[in-house]
């Protein structure tokens, strides 16, 4: 947790899915936010946040790119704890391409 006031305005909600057994999948972006670097090539840090009365964020950020224009700020909508988690930037086109603009709860 920072200290400094932190824009926490989610950019859209955390990607699951259940492969063929049922188990359930957690995708986070594998770009960072600003677009510069593949996660999977840069590493990641990533911080869970609760909130009272509202689903939990997940804030993901590029080691790389300067505080805090490079945190995906993503909403957990799922209280279960994935198998496993990958990351996939393909689920998160549509995310990307609106990225200035606020995402509505
Ligand atoms: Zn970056």
């Amino acid at each position: 947790m920072g200290g400094s006031a932190r824009d926490l305005t989610p950019h859209g909600e955390v990607q699951f899915y259940y492969d063929g057994i049922q188990r359930l999948h957690g995708v986070l972006p594998r770009t960072c936010r600003l677009g510069g670097h593949d996660l999977t090539v840069v590493g990641y840090t990533h911080e869970f946040i609760d909130r009272p009365g509202a689903h939990s964020l997940i804030v993901v950020c590029c080691p790389c790119c300067t505080p805090p224009d490079d945190a995906w700020v993503l909403i957990l909508v799922k209280s279960q704890r994935p198998y496993h988690v990958e990351l996939d930037d393909s689920r998160y086109e549509k995310l990307r391409t609106r990225v200035s603009e606020p995402f509505v709860e």
